[in-house]
């Protein structure tokens, strides 16, 4: 069997390479450390942790990321099991020796039958008689393959930047103070004249707003951040607010062609919040890219009218990142429409987090080595972690505004309820309802997708 070539080291990449060698199929794996650094590296270990040590939640009943973790579990996933035998006490959170771990991983690889490593630099789109490549080379992707790849897409397909801006669950949204319409009522293609919710600010809460921008604790961009362009394209909101006080009011704030149907006038200030997803869960609070910390962020913008009670999906944040839009890149399978030779995964298809740049590496690995085989595989249904993840980014987000996006139950389809509303499952207990459905949802795609050589 010809090998499948793996582009990085990473989370991603690492777990590709042991779902392809598991399922019987020989890998190289290329990961140009310690030949070429990168800014945020130390080692030369592969799925090393550049920053925090925890892969967050390990509840897999109550919490989307805590159900990713088992799911991966469930796919004998190389990083979820040295994880787990790197844990280190953490309350519910599964934190981990960040040595320890990527000490496993690597010690795992390395001495694996079907995978060979080699260091150094693909820089460049991949040579042509490798006829399939996983490219999962993460946030910091060198500068000569993000250029080809960019070449191979276009100009405005492939970001060097995040400018995430928070995004809530609309079933959080108090509709007694917020209501829908767009400006002007104007009905854009496949348009209602209501596509947005709108969040309206009197006089004083604007400036109480304001000020609090102002306040908040922000975080600091890492030295090698600091020169990169994206500024004015897209300040976050704290900078605009520094700049005058109506600086916001006549920018993303505008009250322009809305009209408050509890007050019957323009009010002094409005958030608009965007659909974010196609099932309609999740909504993002738009031109609120933001610096603010992250509970800083909670405090702050639980203060806009009408999101007193917001549940966030994700935090905004503004980071050096090179990622695909993949919404529009992909198909199903992660390949790449263009030159379907290459598959991506980990951060750089759009996806945020430790945890779902593993996930994404595992599904690439197993749909690389389910065609290696000539296997048919489906993808994992739409109710899983994984299923959810992947739906999202190759087609569920939003194009023209996609974003990377961490696993969260906004991203899955609602679970059947009892249609009388006074017996639905509400709140902590409705998430079990997801967590439940998904982990028996796997098993059985589990069961349908035997990969490994018998
Ligand atoms: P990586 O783990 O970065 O792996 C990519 C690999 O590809 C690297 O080993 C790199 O050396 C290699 N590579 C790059 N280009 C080439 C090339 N041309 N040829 C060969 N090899 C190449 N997520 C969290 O959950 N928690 C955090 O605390 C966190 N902190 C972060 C801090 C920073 C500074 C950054 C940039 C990201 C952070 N992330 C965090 C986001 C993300 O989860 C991590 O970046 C994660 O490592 C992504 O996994 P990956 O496999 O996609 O990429």
């Amino acid at each position: 069997i010809q090998p499948v070539h793996v582009v990085g080291g990473g989370l991603a990449g690492s777990e590709a390479a042991w779902q392809l060698a598991e399922a019987g199929v020989p890998v190289v794996l290329h990961e140009m450390r310690p030949v070429r650094a990168t800014d945020a590296h130390q080692t030369d270990r592969m799925a090393e942790l550049v920053c925090s040590n925890s892969f967050r939640s390990d509840d897999a009943e109550y919490n989307a990321v805590g159900l990713l973790h088992e799911e991966m579990r469930r796919c004998g996933s190389l990083i979820l099991r040295s994880g787990d035998g790197a844990k280190l006490p953490a309350g519910g959170a599964l934190a981990v020796d960040r040595d320890i771990f990527a000490g496993a991983v690597t010690q795992a690889l390395e001495s694996h039958p079907l995978i060979t490593i080699e260091r150094g630099e693909i820089a460049g789109l991949p040579p042509t008689d490798w006829d399939s490549v996983i490219l999962a080379t993460g946030p910091l992707t060198s500068p000569a393959l993000a250029e080809a790849i960019r070449d191979l897409t276009d100009e405005s397909s492939l970001s060097f930047f995040d400018a995430i801006a928070p995004i809530v669950y609309k079933e959080s949204i108090d509709f007694s103070r917020a209501w829908y319409q767009s400006r002007y009522d104007k009905v854009g293609p496949g348009g209602t004249g209501k596509d947005y919710i709108n969040c309206p600010f009197e006089k004083d809460e604007y400036i109480a707003f304001i000020q609090a921008l102002l306040d908040g604790e922000k975080t600091e961009f890492k030295e090698w951040e600091k020169d990169t362009p994206y500024f004015e394209g897209c300040l976050p909101i704290e900078v605009m607010a520094s700049r005058g006080v109506d600086t916001l009011r006549f920018g993303p704030m505008k009250p322009v062609g809305l009209t408050d149907p509890n007050t019957g006038r323009r009010p002094y200030a409005v958030l608009q919040l965007r659909q974010d997803n196609a099932l309609g869960t999740l909504y993002n609070l738009v031109g609120f890219q933001t610096k603010l910390k992250y509970a800083e962020q909670t405090r702050v913008f639980r203060m806009i009218p009408g999101l007193q009670n917001a549940e966030f999906a994700r935090l905004g944040g503004l980071h050096r990142n090179t990622f695909l839009n993949s919404p529009k890149l992909l198909d199903g399978g992660l390949r790449l429409k263009a030159m379907p030779r290459l598959r991506f995964a980990g951060q750089v298809t759009g996806v945020e987090g430790y945890v779902e740049s593993a996930a994404i590496g595992l599904l690439a690995g197993r749909f690389a080595a389910a065609e290696r085989l000539g296997r048919e595989i489906a993808p994992p249904p739409p109710t899983t972690a994984l299923g959810a993840l992947l739906g999202h980014i190759t087609g569920g987000a939003d194009a023209e505004t996609f974003q990377p996006m961490n696993v969260n139950f906004g991203l899955f389809p609602e679970p059947e309820q009892d249609p009388d509303p006074k017996k639905r499952i509400k709140g902590r207990e409705r998430k079990k309802l997801y967590t439940g459905r998904a982990l028996a949802d796997l098993d059985g795609w589990l069961g349908g997708t035997r990969l490994a050589a018998e």
